[in-house]
């Protein structure tokens, strides 16, 4: 019975932490850890894409104020740590708007269709 006790529990820590709706990030964006080779894949040092505007609620970043959040090997910049979050829940449906809008912006006349 003791195993039911503790799945229930552990249900209630996973359970949709509170979201707080301004919270005050003042984190290190110069501190980088170093990529832990625990993986046995290839390990890539992960490159900034060193995009200028929010992903997910496109407006501009403060200069110093990025929040960044790493997905597959690249790393993205937001203006706050909500909407780093809300990229990596849904990391596909960001980026294919990003690729989008770059390919928008980048090549208004080039019709490169295939
Ligand atoms: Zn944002």
């Amino acid at each position: 019975m003791r195993s039911l006790m503790l799945a229930f529990v552990f249900g209630l820590m996973v359970a949709v932490p509170v979201m707080a709706q301004e919270a005050p990030v003042a984190k290190d964006a110069a501190v980088v850890a170093a990529p832990v080779a625990e993986v046995a894949n290839a390990v890539i040092a992960p490159e900034n894409v060193k995009n200028i505007v929010d992903p997910v609620c496109k407006m501009k970043i403060e200069e110093g104020k990025a929040v960044t959040a790493e997905y597959k090997g690249k790393i993205y910049n937001f203006d706050t740590q909500a909407c780093a979050d809300k990229f990596l829940a849904e990391p596909e449906k960001y980026l294919a708007e990003m690729e989008a809008e770059k390919a928008a912006a980048a090549a208004p006349e080039a019709e490169v269709k295939k």
